[in-house]
């Protein structure tokens, strides 16, 4: 069980170090230019930087997926999330604003005549402490343990998902986190009571139009005139922004990247002007880009983490914002879920109606099991970070699998099950599907993130083993090593004894794990093949590592192919371990198909007759009334009924 009140800065740590970026010395090794190697070195500083704030135990190498992968025992329990007593004044914060957000709805007065989120909502909610669930008590919030908040945002996105992003946008990569967890006691004490009562509700500025994937190009600059910032620059898909409101602007000071906490005007003004554009997604918010010229805002609104800069403050709030993403995700296919039930009971073809047909039926059991694994996600990565892990990668197999999931979810299995009326306007798919797939993009597009995921999991292997290697050839002149030639083998021969020694274990050695807990036996086996498969993966990445050595940079179609058998492995520890603690049969079968999908994808066989009968039978469960998290969510009236 775990109570409140935890925080998510729990496990950071103030300590010493110097920086050696693994990256910039591989790139520049592997005869990348200056260039390159310089901007992914700042941004391997950077995490190096976020890396040294925590301490040891919850660094990457220390952290589950790090252990599972290269330790000799994998840490179950490190996979295996509880549940979560959340403490009474935060419940009645989450209740009230969840009845709240209803009565708007029911009262048709939660969107404004432009068809947003309205401010008399967001006021409204701001009364009732919603804007202040990750603020501490201290400064007139409620101090909400993450792993309260990420679930109950699924809650409030069973209601409406626009609000429930917004407390993320505010909360997670807003100002909340950053100030909290990076500001001075003085900036503390300046920022969060009004944060708190969301009289300015914020957001965060990154994205430039020259700079999104690549953080290292950011051309905004704020530079010191007197007692203020004087700021330039222009600021693109800025979630919340708009006049009134705070923002984390991500600029340029001194050359590094940093963090400034901005109060925007309340009118547009020459120094802060915005930048209207039509955009499919988020249409409920104000999504819009900023450009500052000239634009004072006084020097002691800038954050200054002890470790790092700007970017190391972006990264923090991004593990959060990844994790909220998934438990809206979770909501989103519980509608869509909904939505399918009425219809496959409604509609009739070649005599029969759809909800008794095995392709209807294999989608509805795939969706329960998306679903399930999100649950399974939320609670894992909140604890992970409640306890003080950095969670980088736990965070981006969140945000992954919940929006690659949630695509799916909308475009294989409900669009397909509504057919043509899909495309009807006041359609859940057609209103909604950019909604549905910008979360592949925001918070960082996906493979791009596999990518940074597996750089994380091989950071240290490399680093150990790998540029030894890289040193030595590079002092012996050698471009491209031949271990028949003798003379390129002396030169390696002090270089090669770590690596020798660390395959030599693996070989010699059988790996274990901790103890599983009680699960149904079909569970259990999903949980030790994923198990078996994590430990045989560090022999596959090093392979990968050994054969393209510093090219491996460049090889991004294996690199991203390795990262995401590991998530999925990951997946499926962590929603076996989930369900096996649930009462519910139901979501027990939904673990076990989702199980055996992941399975079947990982090992290239063919789906069993079994597999068959084990999700459309699931699916008859859930056309029967049998997903009981379903319980309350509205569906839309069917459309050109007959
Ligand atoms: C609805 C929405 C809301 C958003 N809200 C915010 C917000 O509140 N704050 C904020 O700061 N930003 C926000 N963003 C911006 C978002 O985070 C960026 O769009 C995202 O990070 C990708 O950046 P980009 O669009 O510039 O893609 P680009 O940098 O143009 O990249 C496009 C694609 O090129 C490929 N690519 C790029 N570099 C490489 C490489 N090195 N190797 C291989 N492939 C590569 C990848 O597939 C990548 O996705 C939002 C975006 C959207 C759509």
């Amino acid at each position: 069980m775990v109570t409140e009140p935890t925080d998510s800065t729990a496990g950071l740590e103030e300590k010493e170090g110097a920086p050696v970026s693994f990256a910039e010395t591989a790139l520049r090794l592997g005869g990348k230019s200056e260039e390159e190697a310089q901007r992914t070195g700042a941004i391997d500083e950077a995490d190096d930087q976020v890396e040294r704030m925590f301490q040891p135990q919850y660094q990457t190498v220390n952290s589950p997926i790090h252990q599972a992968v290269w330790s000799r025992t994998l840490p179950v329990e490190l996979f295996q999330s509880h549940d979560v007593e959340t403490a009474e004044n935060v419940q009645t914060v989450m209740d009230d604003s969840v009845t709240l957000v209803k009565e708007h709805r029911n009262q048709g007065t939660l969107l404004d005549s432009n068809n947003k989120i309205s401010e008399a909502v967001l006021d409204d909610l701001g009364g009732v402490g919603y804007w202040g669930l990750l603020v501490g008590r201290e400064y007139g919030g409620s101090g909400a343990s993450f792993r309260s908040f990420a679930p109950f945002l699924t809650r409030m996105a069973l209601v409406d998902g626009n609000i429930a992003g917004l407390a993320s946008v505010h909360g997670c990569i807003g100002a909340v986190d950053p100030v909290r967890t990076f500001g001075s006691p003085e900036q503390k004490q300046r920022f969060l009571p009004g944060l708190a009562r969301g009289e300015r509700i914020s957001g965060f500025a990154l994205t430039e139009p020259g700079a999104g994937s690549d953080l290292t190009a950011l051309k905004t600059r704020a530079e010191r005139h007197g007692d203020h910032f004087l700021v330039n620059g222009e600021k693109l898909f800025i979630t919340n922004a708009m006049p009134g409101r705070t923002i984390g602007l991500v600029c340029l000071v001194d050359d590094a990247p940093a963090v400034l906490i901005c109060e925007l005007p309340d009118e547009e003004n020459d120094q802060v002007r915005f930048n209207k554009y039509g955009l499919y997604a988020l249409k409920q918010q104000h999504n819009q880009g900023i450009i500052f010229k000239d634009f004072r805002v006084p020097l002691e609104n800038l954050l200054q983490p002890s470790q790092g800069n700007g970017l190391t403050i972006a990264y923090h709030g991004l593990n959060l914002g990844r994790v909220a993403l998934i438990a809206n995700s979770a909501a989103s296919m519980r509608i869509m879920m909904a939505g399918m039930l009425p219809w496959a009971d409604y509609r009739v073809t070649y005599g029969e109606k759809i909800a008794q047909r095995e392709l209807v039926r294999r989608r509805l059991g795939r969706l329960a099991g998306l679903i399930v694994a999100c649950d399974a996600l939320v609670a894992w990565g909140s604890e992970l970070i409640d306890q003080g892990y950095r969670g980088e990668m736990e965070c981006i197999i969140a945000k992954i699998f919940g929006s690659e999931m949630q695509k799916e979810a909308a475009i294989e299995l409900c669009m397909k099950t509504h057919g043509g009326r899909s495309f009807l306007h006041g359609h859940l798919i057609g209103d909604n599907i950019h909604e549905y797939l910008a979360p592949c993009i925001y918070e960082g597009e996906g493979e791009m993130l596999g990518m940074a995921f597996f750089k994380s999991l091989v950071k240290d292997h490399g680093k150990r083993y790998f540029e030894p290697v890289g040193k030595a050839l590079q002092s012996a002149g050698i471009k491209k090593p031949n271990m028949l030639n003798p003379l390129h083998l002396w030169a390696l021969k002090g270089a090669l004894v770590p690596y020798s020694g660390w395959m030599a274990s693996q070989y010699l050695w059988p790996r274990s794990w901790s103890q599983l807990p009680a699960m149904p036996e079909s569970l259990k086996q999903h949980a030790m093949f994923a198990i078996d498969q994590l430990q045989k993966s560090s022999k596959q990445i090093s392979g990968a590592m050994r054969k393209h050595q510093l090219k491996l940079a460049d090889r991004q179609c294996r690199m991203s192919e390795l990262s995401t058998r590991v998530q999925s492995m990951v997946v499926m520890l962590c929603t076996s371990l989930y369900a096996a603690r649930q009462q519910d049969q139901v979501v027990v079968d939904a673990a076990d198909v989702l199980c055996q999908q992941i399975t079947l994808e990982l090992t290239g066989r063919r789906p069993p007759d079994r597999f068959y009968r084990d999700i459309t039978r699931l699916g008859e469960t859930i056309t029967d009334g049998g997903f009981t998290s379903l319980a309350g969510i509205e569906s839309d009236e069917i459309l050109m009924n007959y």
